[in-house]
């Protein structure tokens, strides 16, 4: 009887230490341990395959400020209506979490208005930034602030920057606000809502705090090789300085948008330069990270552009032999790489449209 009692006693022990024991094994480690970052910046290479990021790597003898990313992994760009997507519809899974027929901003399939990663943002009391190498009204940057059918309604796009409080945006496309169809000029309604209007790189660089809109073309920037110089890393670093002035935190998204033009015109030199230059841009974001700690930085593309790959090449001369096989977009999976709190729930495979909803869960917002 006496030693009955100790056998129940002692198997009672044993199970409370399994029920303790196992309580913690059932707790996700991921969701427990991961540190939230504040603040996002979203990068993307518009048509930045692994073929063009090799090339700007080795165009710069084997060095890329993107190696500092800690975590990788790959993406798939489909669209609702295509199986090769165009920037529209793959800016809009990035931005919303939904795919949508190509061409569409900011909409579903069929029609209806989808909230932005940027418009959640606002209204969570974050600042919110654009930088673009294109016009800022063109489908990458217009996928996360605008509403619209199709993509080439730059004029109707516009309108979407002044509606949403939107803090910093630096891009081209300054004819979309200031010499319109309609004959408004947008420019001054942005000036009495109290932002800096500015029109080139030495007046936007100065720029410390408040409100911004920077329009150094009239449609698109020129390219990095026509003399477009360090517009993308100024702009980025521009932008960080006046964003992270909200100590709620922020969301940027930087375009480097004419790597894709390079793949469509099967221009080697063009992508290389590009690619160099959004890496510069990088670093800048990557420098803002080490120093403020509560920053993630993504890195990706909206899809591939050319079907580039690379058949030959000299590290010591910085040179690739590239070869292409369309003038499009192709289906091919796209990197991510990420760096800062948070990186680790970008590896494996996702979808394009996973990395809203990444954003959404680590901000912590609610739908
Ligand atoms: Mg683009
Ligand atoms: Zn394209």
């Amino acid at each position: 009887m006496f030693n009955m009692k100790i056998i129940v006693y002692k198997s009672f022990l044993l199970f409370l230490a399994i029920v303790f024991l196992t309580s913690f094994s059932f707790q996700n480690p991921e969701n427990e341990n991961l540190k939230r970052p504040k603040n996002i910046i979203l990068m993307i290479g518009d048509g930045m395959g692994l073929a063009q990021i090799t090339a700007g790597m080795t165009y710069n003898k084997g060095s890329l400020y993107l190696k500092k990313a800690t975590h990788a992994g790959f993406v798939t760009t489909y669209s609702a209506s295509d199986y090769i997507t165009d920037s529209a519809a793959s800016g809009t899974a990035m931005a919303t979490g939904v795919k949508t027929n190509n061409g569409v901003i900011g909409k579903d399939s069929t029609g209806v208005h989808l909230k932005t990663i940027l418009e959640y943002a606002e209204e969570n009391g974050l600042s919110t930034g654009l930088v673009s190498t294109s016009a800022i009204t063109h489908a990458t940057p217009a996928s996360f602030i605008a509403h619209v059918d199709s993509r080439i309604e730059y004029e109707e796009i516009a309108s979407f920057f002044l509606w949403t409080d939107i803090d910093v945006f630096i891009g081209g496309g300054r004819a979309h606000f200031d010499n319109r169809e309609d004959g408004i000029n947008y420019l001054d309604a942005f000036r009495s809502k109290g932002y800096q209007v500015l029109f080139n790189m030495r007046d936007i660089s100065k720029v410390r705090s408040g409100k911004l809109a920077g329009l150094v073309a009239k449609e698109h920037p020129i390219s990095h090789l026509e003399g477009r110089s360090n517009m993308l890393p100024v702009s980025t670093k521009t932008a960080l300085r006046i964003l992270s002035d909200n100590l709620e935190g922020f969301f940027l998204m930087v375009e480097a948008s004419q790597i894709d033009w390079g793949g469509h015109g099967h221009n080697t030199y063009y992508i290389m330069t590009e690619v160099v230059d959004f890496d510069n841009a990088i670093k800048e974001a990557f420098d803002f990270a080490d120093r403020d700690g509560e920053t993630l930085v993504l890195v990706t593309a909206d899809h591939e552009t050319g079907g580039m790959s690379i058949v030959g090449g000299n590290l010591k001369k910085g040179m690739v032999r590239a070869k292409y096989s369309t003038e499009d977009h192709t289906g091919i999976m796209v990197p991510i790489l990420a760096y800062g709190p948070g990186a680790e729930l970008f590896s494996g495979i996702l979808d394009n449209t996973e990395i809203f909803e990444k954003m959404m869960f680590l901000y912590g917002f609610k739908k």
